[in-house]
């Protein structure tokens, strides 16, 4: 079978520093796939030599079966690509339900899109905040928002750089139950997390980054069970961070 995504020997050097160092990673369509690894281990790195941000020092990267390594970041979108970076990117003095009609418009059109809009704003609990400016929403609504912006277009693969960042307990764990209900829909996920209550509620197969390699790979179970993960975790200390 071809992965949906398949990243082989990737690197990124920047000077003398390997942030990416001989990552072989698949990604099998309708994975819900968690990366994981301490602050700096390159995780933010990997998702944007995926989406084309950064040329790769070596390496080559397939979507779909298709080598894609040198492909411009729009013509991954095109493909099929869509992300939620760590940084939300809503336009807040545009009112919620504009946000994503800007997202979606290259995409549906007329009735289409109103009832798309209306679909995304109820399966992330923002159907009573749609006329609200999206500057005014709370931390937490705003990650949703980026997320239904994200999938809106209706991706092959969504790409999700830490989307709980500074959520509360509760707005976590409706994040994972939102991402959970988008994997059962058959969407692809490849999610970087730190929180790792949440990486179990959602995770089914979980790869390890450290400095810059795949540490480990396996499942939930696999991977909370083995000491050597524990150790690179607790050496780090459990700090929230970027
Ligand atoms: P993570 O997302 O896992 O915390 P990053 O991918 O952000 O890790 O960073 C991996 C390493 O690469 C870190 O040591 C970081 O300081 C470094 N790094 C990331 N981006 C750059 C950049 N644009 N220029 C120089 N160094 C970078
Ligand atoms: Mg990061």
């Amino acid at each position: 079978m071809t992965a949906l995504l398949e990243a082989t020997n990737l690197s990124k050097r920047f000077g003398g520093l390997k942030a990416v160092d001989d990552l072989s990673l698949a990604v099998q369509e309708g994975e819900l796939h968690c990366l994981i690894g301490p602050n700096g281990a390159g995780k933010s790195t990997f998702f944007r030599l995926i989406l084309g941000r950064y040329p790769p020092t070596a390496g080559t990267v397939r979507f779909c079966g298709e080598d894609i390594t040198h492909l411009q970041a729009a013509a991954r979108v095109r493909r099929g690509m869509s992300v939620k970076m760590q940084v939300p990117g809503v336009f807040a003095e545009l009112p919620v339900r504009q946000n994503l009609v800007i997202a979606l418009q290259h995409k549906f059109s007329g009735p289409e899109l109103a009832r798309e809009v209306d679909r995304l704003l109820a399966l992330v609990d923002l159907s009573a905040e749609a006329t609200k400016q999206a500057g005014q929403l709370a931390h937490g609504q705003k990650q949703w928002l980026e997320i239904a912006m994200a999938i809106g277009v209706r991706p092959r693969l969504l790409l999700l750089d830490e989307p709980t960042a500074g959520m509360s307990p509760e707005e976590t764990y409706k994040t994972g139950e939102m991402i959970l209900e988008l994997n059962r829909k058959a969407m692809t996920v490849l999610v970087v997390e730190h929180d790792m209550a949440f990486v179990r509620q959602i995770a089914r197969q979980v790869s390890v980054l450290h400095l810059g390699r795949l540490f480990a790979q396996g499942s939930i179970e696999e991977i909370t069970d083995n000491e050597a993960v524990q150790e690179i975790y607790l050496g780090k200390g459990h700090h929230h961070g970027h």
